[in-house]
């Protein structure tokens, strides 16, 4: 019966070791876990002969191949947990650790010369199967201090990396140490006498070991990193990295995403990202539509902006297996592009819009009173003989004229109202919910006004005057036929009507007065 168990453990080592061959490839820790594995299967399975053994000769032959696996058990052990936290040994310390193994294998085999391994060695006939009874020598406890030693110390690596990892990997980090437990424990019976027919239950825990220590492994295909690589590349990242399962439950995030969702900590993960931001906010809205997108928030006072993308995560086979949602703070690139826009939509000089920005601006107006309903006005306006001022001035005086009269015309202003420069000395106001009377009466104010302004240069002072010309419609609910363009020509005819006046007057645009010229 045992050695049917001892044959199941061997068979469940070599299962380990071709998967590890096969799966296990890049987690930390692969490679020494498939030389224990293999070196765990030939130990086994020569143990079950040793076990089936009748003669001293045979079990000797078996006790040989046993040895020939058994001493580097500890060593690979080691070398496994080292690596699974991410830390490299010194050279020499490799040396040492490999050295013990050999000189133990040369030990045993020379055995007969010095007795330093065994001092005597029989076969016990009393149990089921024959066992061999040994007396051991001081290389033996030499080479079991050895052995205690290295698992010792891959419990205390284990243990240091365990109070640095974050919750998701302690769990990987304990399963490492509870595998190592089992040897141990195995050994300690063993040792005391406290195993049935004094049968040592080395092989069997060690399979048991290497099934805990696989799913460890197993578990960090998702990042292929050590632990400690993953805390440094994850954590340093200056992007909010969030890390869902299929079914929208935390598994993974990093400090950066403490930024935009204050209340993650360790508590969270396993639960639903929802439950955690709530149904209300903004955020969870984005989460559950799973666009990228940009996303605004206020931290200390200040705006943010985050760009949020999602990639899915899948296994070779393209089996969904969660996504990764991350947060890039992209605040510099959004006040730049709003900088760029506001450029790219004033006149430099005068600071009002340019023409291209309040045909836009103005055409949502005129849109939004198609919804609403409502009176819309339009006003031009334009510098009488502003040519003269440059020529008699300059250009320079010019300018200032220019700046003074779009002040002048940006008082006289409701915040709805807007103002434009339609071209060189000529602007253009859209004002919503504005009859035309209301609208003449704002017109000769800042009519008014830039007459009565007076700009000196080099102790001369420059008068002007300005036309102005203003055109009207009633918007109905839901009518969309009137057009900025049209209330724009027929501003524009007015003011050409007020030029034609005289300037430095208001002139309004009435239906007749075109079609029918001769009334005038
Ligand atoms: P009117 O009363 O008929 O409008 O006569 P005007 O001289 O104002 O009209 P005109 O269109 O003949 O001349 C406009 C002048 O405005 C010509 C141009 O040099 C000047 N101008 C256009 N843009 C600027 C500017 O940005 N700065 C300065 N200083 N002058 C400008
Ligand atoms: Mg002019
Ligand atoms: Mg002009």
């Amino acid at each position: 019966m045992y050695i049917l168990i001892v044959i199941l453990a061997g068979t469940i080592s070599l299962f380990l070791c071709l998967y590890a061959h096969l799966k296990l490839k890049e987690a930390p820790g692969a490679l020494p876990y498939f030389f224990v594995t293999l070196l765990s299967t030939i130990f086994t399975f020569s143990y079950a002969f040793e076990l089936a053994s009748t003669s001293l000769e045979q079990v000797q032959f078996w006790l040989r191949m046993e040895y020939l696996a058994l001493p580097f058990i500890p060593v690979f052990v080691l070398i496994m947990c080292v690596e699974y936290v991410g830390q490299k040994l010194k050279q020499w310390i490799y040396y040492v650790l490999f050295m013990i193994p050999i000189m133990t294998i040369f030990m045993l085999n020379t055995n007969n010369l010095h007795h330093l391994y065994y001092v005597s060695m029989q076969l016990n006939n009393e149990g089921p199967s024959p066992i061999l009874e040994l007396e051991y020598g001081p290389w033996f406890y030499i080479h079991s201090i050895f052995v205690f030693l290295c698992l010792m110390i891959a419990i205390i690596v284990l243990l240091r990396q365990l109070k640095k990892s974050q919750f998701r990997f302690r769990m990987q980090v304990l399963l490492m140490v509870t595998g190592l437990m089992i040897p141990i424990l195995a050994s300690c019976l063993y040792l005391n006498d406290l195993t049935p027919y004094g049968i040592d239950l080395g092989p069997v825990s060690m399979s048991i070991t290497f099934i805990f220590h696989g799913v460890a492994l197993l578990s960090f295909q998702m990042f292929h990193v050590s632990p400690i690589v993953r805390d440094k590349v994850f954590e340093s990242m200056k992007e909010g990295v969030i890390v869902l399962n299929q079914n929208g439950a935390i598994v993974d995030y990093n400090k950066a995403i403490l930024k935009v969702i204050p209340n993650l900590n360790y508590r969270a993960i396993g639960k639903m990202l929802m439950d955690i931001l709530g149904n209300e906010s903004a955020l969870a809205e984005i989460m559950e539509v799973g666009k990228e997108c940009d996303y605004k928030i206020c931290i200390a006072d200040k705006i943010t902006y985050f760009h949020i993308s999602f990639s899915p995560i899948q296994n070779r086979r393209k089996i969904h297996l969660g996504k990764i949602i991350t947060f890039a703070d992209v605040t510099e690139r959004v006040n730049l592009q709003e900088k760029l826009k506001q450029l790219a939509s004033m006149d430099g000089l005068t600071q009002v819009l340019n023409r291209t920005f309040f045909m836009k601006k103005a055409e949502m107006i005129i849109d939004n009173l198609e919804m609403t309903g409502g009176n819309v006005s339009v006003i031009m306006f334009d510098i009488d003989h502003f040519k003269k001022v440059n020529d008699t001035f300059g250009h320079e005086a010019g300018d200032i004229v220019l700046t003074q009269v779009t002040s002048i015309a940006k008082e006289s202003l409701r915040a709805t109202d807007l103002i434009g420069r339609y071209g060189g000395e000529e602007f253009i106001l859209c004002m919503p919910h504005t009859s035309l009377l209301e609208a003449h009466e704002v017109a000769d104010l800042i009519r008014e006004k830039v007459f009565a302004n007076r700009t000196s240069i080099n102790g001369k002072e420059i008068c002007i005057t300005s036309s102005f010309g203003i055109s009207n419609a009633f918007i109905e609910t839901g009518d969309n036929r009137v057009l900025l363009q049209m209330l724009i020509r027929q501003a524009d005819q007015a003011l050409y009507k007020a030029k034609d006046n005289g300037r430095n007057c208001v002139h309004l645009y009435r239906q007749k007065e075109f079609s029918l010229p001769f009334e005038q």
